[in-house]
């Protein structure tokens, strides 16, 4: 068992830390969000995620789990350190490694021993070793260290599930005794026959970039089939699970939508097209895929407009926010631009998320927001579903129908059957499927 350091205790580095605890690890997190760690040293997950706030709480009160600002604190008494900061989007669309730099230059002010630093967050190729560089030049001793790439897989909303059980871990690593250290980190996962990928750090850092955009392009690709399918008259729900029976194809990511979102996709692909960019390669499959991407959310505006002539003055129910169901990450949203185009075109727009409503509201100048979905659509001319959150799946759509001004329903994610909804009388109009116009 090791003394762990996590730095940045968001979605990332707060599930990595509660886990490792949970497998007897001695972790301490540190941030330098105050707020953050105010509230997890009461045990307040700061965010939403599905059983995180039960293995906090049991972590800290078996003592193996605890909270800092004090970054200095947590580097000097551990072993390995994780970095899972943030590597946002910057403004030229390449990944932000100033929040990563920070950690580096921190962990050279404080090496006092040797140290295995890990990195878990998202990193273009050749950051560990701008971080190992960052570290040598801070570093005012000579212990000797070990700059880990370990990049993190797992989704919002199923976490927990997901670091526990990996489809693969993957460690880039130089020396043998790095990679020994990650193996007794992961020994809980291993021994369950998890896939392990031994490689070099350029190489898993590309693992991620390359796994997350080939996941974008499987969604960019069939909204694109989806835009066709309305074009011509097919339905892309049974082309996708005619493509997904192959298992060359296989069925997950194949269902079209308003497009992705989210804290990773987005700014993932853009900062791998930039990667290329700089290194002389021209991406061009990818920064397609960005801009169908773009576009898609604008194409289900256009939809809502179709529907009712125009969005001007006319009430619309925007029903679900987050960027999919079981979180509150609003980053990158499609619901958001969404509302703001139709906001912009005159709308008045009425909002409804499970759990992510107050936040949206403070993003949403000139929204409403309502306290559950029949509030939401009481007098719409139009409801407009964007997240699939399951409360939508069995809603009592007779009262929808009853509370709303005109029994319209523009379907992001095609959680209905369009015949179904014709016979309870909406006019129903989906993505990629032949509209229900009553
Ligand atoms: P997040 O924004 O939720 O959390 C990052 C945290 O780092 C914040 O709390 C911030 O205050 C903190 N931080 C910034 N600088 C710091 C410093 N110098 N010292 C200590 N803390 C600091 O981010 P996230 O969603 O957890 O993502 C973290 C990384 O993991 C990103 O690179 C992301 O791309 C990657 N990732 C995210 C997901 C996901 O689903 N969210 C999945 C896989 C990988």
């Amino acid at each position: 068992m090791y003394n762990i350091c996590i730095t940045g205790t968001g979605y990332v580095g707060l599930v990595t830390g509660a886990c490792l605890a949970d497998f007897g690890n001695t972790v301490k997190c540190v941030d330098i969000d105050e707020a953050k760690i105010a509230a997890l040293k009461v045990c307040k997950v700061p965010f939403y995620e599905p059983g995180l706030q039960e293995i906090v709480q049991r972590n800290v009160e078996r003592g193996r789990l605890s909270f800092a600002t004090d970054i200095k604190w947590g580097i000097e008494s551990s072993t390995v350190v994780f970095v899972a900061v943030g590597t946002p989007m910057s403004a030229e669309g390449q990944a932000d490694l100033s929040y990563v730099e920070m950690v580096a230059r921190s962990v050279g002010e404080n090496l006092n021993g040797h140290k295995v630093v890990v990195l878990k967050s998202t990193v273009p190729a050749g950051t560990c070793n701008l971080v190992e560089r960052i570290i040598r030049e801070t570093s005012k001793s000579d212990h000797p260290f070990d700059v880990v790439s370990n990049p993190e897989f797992l989704r919002e909303g199923s976490a927990i599930e997901d670091f526990r059980k990996p489809a693969r871990i993957v460690i880039g690593a130089s020396t043998e005794r790095a990679f020994d250290v990650m193996a007794e980190i992961y020994k809980p996962l291993i021994l369950e026959d998890t896939p392990v990928i031994q490689t070099d750090v350029k190489t898993a850092e590309m693992i991620k970039y390359a796994s997350n955009a080939f996941l974008a392009t499987k969604i960019s690709f069939i909204n694109e089939i989806a835009n066709l399918c309305e074009a011509v008259g097919a339905d892309v729900t049974m082309v996708a699970r005619a493509m997904g029976l192959d298992d060359r194809i296989g069925p997950k990511f194949l269902r079209a939508g308003a497009g992705y979102g989210g804290s990773c996709f987005p700014k993932d692909t853009k900062a791998l097209v930039k990667t290329a960019e700089r290194a002389g390669y021209d991406l061009r499959i990818v920064k397609a895929v960005i801009a169908v991407n773009e576009t898609q959310r604008h194409l289900m505006v256009e939809k809502v407009e179709r529907v009712l002539g125009t969005v001007k003055g006319k009430t619309i129910a925007v029903l679900g926010l987050a960027f999919k169901p079981d979180t509150d990450d609003l980053r990158d949203a499609p619901a958001i631009d969404m509302a703001r185009e139709l906001l912009a075109k005159g709308a008045v727009v009425k909002t409804y998320d499970p759990v992510a409503a107050e936040q949206a509201h403070r993003m949403l100048k000139g929204a409403s927001v309502s306290a559950d979905v029949f509030d939401a659509v009481k007098g719409a001319d139009v409801a407009v579903f964007v997240t699939e959150w399951n409360e939508f799946r069995d809603l009592d759509l007779d009262k929808v129908k009853r509370l709303m001004k005109s029994p319209a329903i523009v379907d992001c994610r095609n959680i209905y059957e369009p015949s179904r909804m014709g016979e309870l009388g909406f006019r129903y109009y989906s993505v990629g499927r032949a509209p229900k116009e009553g």
